[in-house]
């Protein structure tokens, strides 16, 4: 079955055109600056190699969604004769609160608990709204599947999830632990199981999707018991931009001292810290490592190692903590940009790990970089064992479609 999945931003849209009776990827591309000026297409023909970027006026997400039918059914640039061999669209959406704990088709009904969500996620969830209307406008009567980032968490038990705040919040207003990634979770702590040739219900798997943004997770019998995002995707470890966990109590103190609002805190918390506020100069790891790699005499070197070390240690013991609360640990998996392709990082969590059965093969290590297939970087003696597993949120989604579409 061909699937489009669709990742609608606030001004973005992020698209791949997928067969899931041979999980071949046929097209993928980006529109960008949808309803601003310049706004421009950029889309990849696989098999033929082909790539396509120009300017387009594209003033919503309908336009941006006419403009991808266009090239994938373009004669040159295009993989498809015509809409009708699109048999389903696949959504991301970030935040389905409790409503949903597994991929839906599109409902108005569906529509209307999403709205309900909107408070957790405004810019996302106002995006993927707009994202599926565009769709509707487009393609009227092709069946709509919505995949939720937060739906494969909604396994964890209420000690897992319950914030110890007065309960009433949690009645009133949902606020709770929801979790994000878990698509990307569900994806590689479903390969790992795989590969590590038991019944799924006797593993026991720590999945760490590092990246811009990072979330680790504990995966027992193939079920998630805790993960490090929270209410919100700033909860966890550091990352890109965000903070992750810090005494709450700052939050009032910097208010105070700094005249801050709570818009303004939340913009410190989001977007000027994590990396880039600890380093002062990137939220990239790339920029991190090269500062590191290029050793004490440059600049930006000591607050580079602190911004990893502090990562370093966050993932110590988010690791540790969960083979404690699943009683034993069979693997860890790496994944998304830095998980997939930070020699260094991993080095870093993975050594001096061998109290708790992980030892790290160094030379495979340094192999798993820029690779599509999963890696084993653990030695053959190592009780537990470490993978780096590229992630794939996309096929995830359009396999998710392409079953609700069958099952109709
Ligand atoms: P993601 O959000 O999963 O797209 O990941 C983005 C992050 O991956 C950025 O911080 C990138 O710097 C990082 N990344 C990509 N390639 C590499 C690499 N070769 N080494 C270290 N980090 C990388």
């Amino acid at each position: 079955m061909n699937i489009l999945v669709v990742n609608a931003g606030s001004s973005s849209l992020k698209y791949q055109l997928i067969d899931t009776d041979t999980d071949t990827l046929y097209a993928k591309g980006i529109c960008e600056r949808i309803g601003m000026d310049g706004s421009l297409i950029e889309h990849k023909q696989i098999a033929k190699g082909l790539k396509v970027k120009k300017e387009s006026p594209m003033k919503d997400h309908a336009d941006a969604m006419k403009l991808v039918v266009d090239h994938l059914t373009d004669p040159e640039v295009g993989c498809i004769s015509g809409m009708d061999e699109i048999q389903a669209i696949g959504h991301r959406v970030v935040h389905g609160g409790a409503y949903f704990s597994e991929s839906i088709l599109m409902t108005e009904d569906v529509l209307k608990k999403i709205e309900l969500c909107r408070d957790f996620a405004p810019l996302h969830t106002d995006a993927h709204l707009m994202g599926i209307r565009g769709c509707l406008e487009i393609m009227p009567g092709k069946p709509q599947a919505l995949v939720f980032d937060t739906a494969f968490h909604q396994t964890m038990k209420p000690e897992s999830y319950v914030y110890p705040l007065p309960y009433e919040y949690y009645e009133k207003y949902g606020i709770r632990r929801y979790g994000m990634h878990g698509t990307s979770h569900r994806y590689v702590s479903g390969q790992m199981a795989a590969l590590l040739n038991k019944p799924v219900e006797d593993t026991k798997i720590v999945t760490c999707h590092i990246g811009n943004g990072s979330s680790i997770t504990a995966v027992k019998s193939g079920k998630v018991v805790d993960t490090s995002m929270g209410f919100t995707p700033l909860a966890g470890v550091e990352m890109g931009t965000r903070c992750g966990d810090i005494d709450p109590a700052i939050i009032p103190y910097l208010m105070e001292r700094e005249n801050l609002s709570p818009a303004e805190i939340n913009n410190v918390m989001n977007k000027k810290s994590g990396f880039l506020g600890v380093t002062g100069f990137s939220s990239d790891s790339r920029d991190l490592e090269d500062a590191i790699a290029a050793g004490p005499s440059d600049p930006n070197y000591e607050r580079a190692l602190l911004a990893y070390g502090i990562l370093r240690n966050e993932l110590k013991k988010y690791i540790g903590s969960y083979a404690a609360l699943m009683n034993g640990l069979d693997a860890v998996v790496f994944t998304a940009g830095i998980g997939e392709n930070s020699i260094m990082l991993r080095q870093m969590v993975c050594e001096d790990m061998e109290w708790m059965g992980i030892e790290l093969d160094e030379e495979a290590n340094k192999k798993a970089f820029r690779t599509s297939d999963s890696t084993k970087i653990s030695k053959d003696s190592s009780k537990v064992t470490v993978y780096v597993i590229p992630t794939n949120e996309e096929l995830v989604i359009a396999k998710d479609t392409a079953a609700l579409v069958a099952a109709k």
